[in-house]
């Protein structure tokens, strides 16, 4: 222990008359003629050390020449302090300094090292090693190595075992884009990293291993925004012998688990909910339950009475706002109005039914309805006197996704997301399958390996697109807050069946043997039932933490156009690299 006997957060008032030795950064120096006082920081916190003139001018005068992130070491004694900082954890002490060691001095930082920096998130990524030493973001790091401990140990417990799978592997389609690394040894050939190690766990229960999880990198070449990184990391679980019930049930432990030992948040049963119903009440298959304002479909009342927009609409459906027409003046409701309008949500128009206080009723539509008819409206979504009715119209699944933005934007505009409040559900029984337009083709909505509900598998052998869309998938979401914290399902591990699914995705039998032939082997030797989840570790991270980014939750997370800052990658690469790999790079 040369450097230091204590760390800066250690120290208290029993410590007091203890010859002691702290290495950390300089934070702040503060001089007050006679007296330098200099806050020391470490990862465990700051300690106040104070040179006297009086006793040791010298000393003094090199204490007075430190700057800002200078790295020192100091021997001194512990003394109790005059001026208390009751904010600080060692605010009742100080270190009267007899000796003081730089061991390196430091530039003056590009932007503050304080919990609110004044440097904007480009410097910030650029200098992220400074970035990291301050308090918020040092805090997050933490607590990410504390969830995975704690993740860890309760799957342990549970006789999960934790195996590696490789990284340098063959595509696995899940909807993504592969990041490919090309093959010197087999010139023209390509391993793709893993958009997860989905495969290689349905193997592993195929091994026998029964319980797997991994705390594990994935990788997906997708367009970035906030809660999305090409890399990023998931804690993936499968399970052998397992019915979908025993799935929820285990993971439903373990989120329990996390959210009591991480931040002491005692959650109950977790509701579960269809994606049709999810759809149909909340216009999301991941809506935020912490507030009401479910949808109310309103066809039946709104259409017939001559207002061309309901009438020509696929579905008319409203919410319900609590109390607001007092405070939302036609200012407000125009704001919001422009609002929807806007490209990102895409509505042609807002109507809405204001229940004023004195009962008198306003509306954009009152031209089209009467009162009376404005009222049904009104009790058949609950509302009273002081309610504001909105209501969206047109293609059923562009409104809903449109009123589902509205919705989750008055929830944040009256303060109905509060961060400290954690509300998860289940989403069940996804569609197996998801048309698309541009490919003229079906795709697997969770992956390819997701089993269909088993009522819903003699229906699949058939050329009927209405049925071919109706087949439920034995697959789940965890969401929290209206977060998708998790996905997973119950896999297929029958030959036929496989073979079946891939048929439907448009697979010929001989590309589904080219490229997931060995699992279509391993089914032949005895494959046990099986299916699993995977979390995302990035973003339960933040969901606990009531943030939305998940970035800062990584220590070296990249921008939006998936660039590492600071190593400034990705990056060209020498020709004699691309002539090894048997690559030649030419640009459009
Ligand atoms: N591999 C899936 C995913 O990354 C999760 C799972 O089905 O277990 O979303």
């Amino acid at each position: 222990m040369s450097y230091r006997t204590h760390h800066c957060g250690e120290l208290r008032l029993s410590d007091v008359g203890k010859e002691v030795k702290l290495s950390g950064w300089v934070q702040t120096g503060r001089d007050f003629g006679g007296l330098t006082f200099i806050d020391l920081r470490d990862r465990y916190g700051i300690t106040q050390l104070v040179f006297d003139m009086d006793d040791n001018a010298a000393l003094s005068e090199q204490a007075r020449k430190l700057g800002r992130e200078f790295v020192v070491s100091v021997e001194g004694l512990v003394r109790e302090r005059t001026n208390k900082n009751p904010n600080r954890p060692t605010g009742d002490i100080e270190i009267e300094v007899r000796n003081l060691n730089v061991l390196n001095p430091a530039k003056t930082p590009p932007f503050t090292i304080e919990d609110n920096s004044d440097g904007g998130e480009d410097l910030r990524m650029k200098y992220r090693y400074l970035d990291l030493r301050r308090t918020p973001v040092q805090r997050n790091i933490i607590f990410r190595s504390l969830l995975g401990l704690e993740t860890r140990k309760f799957l342990s417990g549970q006789n999960f075992l934790e195996i590696e799978t490789p990284f340098l592997i063959k595509s696995t389609p899940e909807g993504a884009r592969d990041f490919v690394v090309p093959s010197r040894m087999n010139p023209g050939q390509f391993y793709a990293l893993p958009q997860s190690p989905q495969t290689f766990k349905q193997i592993l229960m195929v091994a026998g291993f029964d319980r797997y999880f991994q705390i594990v990198k994935c990788f997906r070449d997708e367009d970035l925004r906030a809660d999305r990184q090409p890399e990023f990391t998931q804690i993936d679980c499968e399970m052998a012998f397992v019915t979908r019930e025993d799935i929820l049930n285990t993971f439903e432990a373990l989120t329990k688990y996390l959210f009591e030992s991480m931040i002491g948040v005692t959650l109950t049963d977790f509701p579960r909910m269809s994606y049709d119903d999810a759809l149909r009440r909340f216009g999301s298959d991941k809506p935020d339950l912490r507030f009401g304002m479910e949808f109310t479909e309103i066809n039946s009342l709104a259409q017939g009475k001559g207002f061309p927009v309901f009438d020509d609409a696929e579905l008319v459906v409203g919410i319900c706002a609590k109390g607001i027409a007092d405070q939302y003046s036609n200012k407000d409701l125009n704001e919001l109005t422009e609002w929807v309008k806007r490209p990102q949500i895409g509505a042609k128009g807002l109507v809405y039914v204001k229940f004023n206080g004195d009962g008198s009723i306003k509306s954009t539509v009152g031209k089209f309805f009467s009162d009376d008819e404005l009222r049904a409206w009104g009790q058949a979504m609950g509302a009273e006197t002081g309610d504001i009715l909105f209501a969206l119209s047109g293609e059923t699944e562009k409104t809903r996704k449109q009123l589902s933005e509205l919705r989750l934007e008055l929830g944040r505009r009256l303060g109905l997301m509060q961060p400290g409040d954690f509300k998860p559900l289940w989403v069940l029984d996804f569609p197996l399958l998801e048309w698309d337009e541009d490919s003229n083709r079906f795709f697997a909505m969770h992956h390819p390996f997701t089993s269909p509900k088993s009522d819903d598998i003699p229906r699949m052998m058939t050329d009927d697109f209405e049925t071919l869309k109706s087949l439920r998938a034995d697959a789940y979401d965890l969401v929290i807050n209206g977060t998708e914290i998790g996905g997973g399902s119950i896999r297929i591990h029958d030959r036929e069946l496989q073979s079946k699914n891939f048929k439907l995705l448009g697979f010929t039998p001989e590309q589904a043997e080219a490229q997931f032939g060995f699992l279509l082997g391993a089914f032949e030797f005895g494959a046990p039932p099986h299916g699993g989840i995977a979390f995302g570790f990035d973003r339960l991270c933040s969901v606990m933490n009531g943030q939305s980014s998940i970035r800062d939750f990584i220590a070296f997370p990249k921008n939006n156009m998936g660039r590492d800052m600071m190593i400034d990658a990705p990056s060209p690469v020498e020709e004699g690299q691309l002539q090894e790999l048997h690559l030649r790079v030419e640009l459009d």
